[in-house]
């Protein structure tokens, strides 16, 4: 399972946030001597540094011995670290070999399948859902590992490894990953992101791709039916392909609309009604989670399981009804298009609310979708550039600066039977320190209410 190569001389691994520490311990565990560093030198890092010296890694914080890191026999990244940063370059210049964490973790989980779900959007979505149905099926851990949720390694180090694994994987950690072989891969859409880290969209989707790499006659995948950029990815992909879509009732997945059924390979499976997720977004990934999971789980499990999954904090999450008005916390989405499909997801008027640190999104895209709305309560830096976007089209009230006052302003707008949807469309730092700070602090307000 270990390469000969890797105990020649020393692995490294770069960051030491939950992921990078989880390997460090892993390499340790198979006797292999680590070099683990970070840029940064936080009092959490200054902990995992104390833990990781205890274990005998050798431990740098606060930058990267960047000859040290080109002399070693591996290097490990983090799923943070991008992929042209400093100790990434000096690595592959001096020819030794990149992996991510995921894939060092996967080879010491061979025992367990895993099911991988990468794309632009949804992943997180998608995957939990995948984790939620195995916990309840007893097949495997309830939580999702990955990009977002426990560090694959961590899975790794902890007892023996279970029969199923719902992984969720970025294009960044699929750069790195030569050895993964899943299982199951799932693609849930592609469109234009990250273009701050890809030199073009083309880059992007390329990375995308790198989840088929070993893709052959036995492989099981699962792909939007809709959506065309997948459509012409996995084209010659080979293995078993099944497609999900709200369009084509031959899909293996479809959402038959008029009937209100999810329908899993031709037969109904669970009413529309009794998925407690907002938004037909979050029915393609309901379909995209059925047909990712073992084909042979008995169907009523695979129902009740779907039925008792929740929405994840800050993506169109239901907080609570006060006076007739839903709010809902859709902190995360940070984008315009996120913001986008969350008014489209909700029916009912809505009071958007809307704002935080500009992104650089156009804000006009909100124009026709805002039509029926409420209002809108545009707040923080992003402000004036909503009102201006938005003029003409809906009523904008400014909201400032001060997200208490923000929330009493949406709270005067909206009627009963409306929506008040916090879905900002941009960054949080103006005002918080992260969108899950963002989204804490509206949940906060509404209960307080
Ligand atoms: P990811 O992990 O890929 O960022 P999430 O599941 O965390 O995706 O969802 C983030 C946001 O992306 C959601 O709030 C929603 O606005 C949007 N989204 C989720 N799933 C989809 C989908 N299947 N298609 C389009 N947009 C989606």
């Amino acid at each position: 399972m270990i390469p000969e190569a890797w105990r020649r001389s020393e692995v490294a691994v770069i960051g030491l946030a939950r992921s990078g520490k989880a390997a460090c311990l892993l390499l340790r565990r198979h006797g292999l001597r680590v070099y683990g560093s970070d840029q940064a030198e936080s009092v959490a890092l200054v902990e995992t540094a104390a833990e990781l010296r205890a274990e005998g890694c050798e431990v740098r914080l606060d930058g990267h011995d960047l000859g040290r890191i080109a002399r070693a026999a591996l290097v490990v990244l983090s799923p943070g670290v991008p992929p042209h940063a400093e100790p990434v370059v000096a690595a592959t210049g001096a020819g030794v070999p990149v992996i991510s964490e995921l894939d060092l973790a996967a080879r010491f989980l061979e025992g367990s399948r895993l099911i991988v779900t990468t794309g632009t959007k949804g992943k997180s979505t998608t995957s939990a859902i995948v984790a939620h149905v195995l916990g309840e099926a007893g097949l495997g851990p309830a939580a999702a590992a990955g990009n977002i949720g426990r560090p694959l390694s961590d899975l790794a180090l902890a007892g023996p490894p279970p029969s199923w694994l719902s992984v969720e994987a970025s294009s960044f950690q699929l750069h790195d990953c030569p050895e993964l072989r899943p299982a199951v891969g799932v693609l849930t859409n592609l469109s234009a992101d990250h273009l701050d880290r890809y030199a073009s969209v083309e880059a992007y989707y390329a990375d995308k791709a790198l989840l088929f790499r070993h893709a052959s006659p036995e492989s099981r995948w699962v792909v939007n039916g809709d959506d065309r950029a997948v459509l012409s990815m996995t084209a010659a992909v080979p293995g078993v392909q099944e497609r999900f879509s709200l369009e084509r009732r031959a899909a293996d997945g479809f959402f038959d609309r008029a009937a209100g059924w999810l329908a899993l390979r031709g037969i109904p499976l669970l009413r529309r009604a009794d998925l407690a997720l907002l938004g037909d977004h979050n029915v393609t990934n309901a379909l995209a989670a059925l047909l990712a999971l073992p084909p042979e789980l008995d169907r009523e499990i695979l129902a009740r399981a779907l039925g008792t999954f929740r929405p994840l904090p800050h993506r169109l999450e239901p907080v609570r009804e006060v006076g007739g008005v839903l709010w809902v916390n859709d902190s995360k989405a940070t984008t315009v298009s996120s913001c986008l499909s969350a008014i489209r997801s909700i029916e009912r008027p809505v009071v958007l609310v809307v704002g935080g640190k500009d992104k650089g999104g156009d804000f006009t895209e909100l124009r026709s979708a805002l039509r029926g709305a409420r209002a809108v309560v545009a707040y923080g830096e992003a402000e004036p550039l909503v009102a201006k976007a938005l003029d003409g089209a809906i009523a904008v009230v400014r909201g400032g600066r001060d997200f208490p006052a923000v929330i009493a302003r949406a709270r005067e707008l909206a009627k009963p039977g409306d929506a008040v949807l916090l879905s900002p469309a941009c960054a949080s730092f103006d005002m918080f320190t992260s969108a899950e700070d963002r989204g804490r602090q509206f949940r906060t307000l509404v209960e307080e209410m």
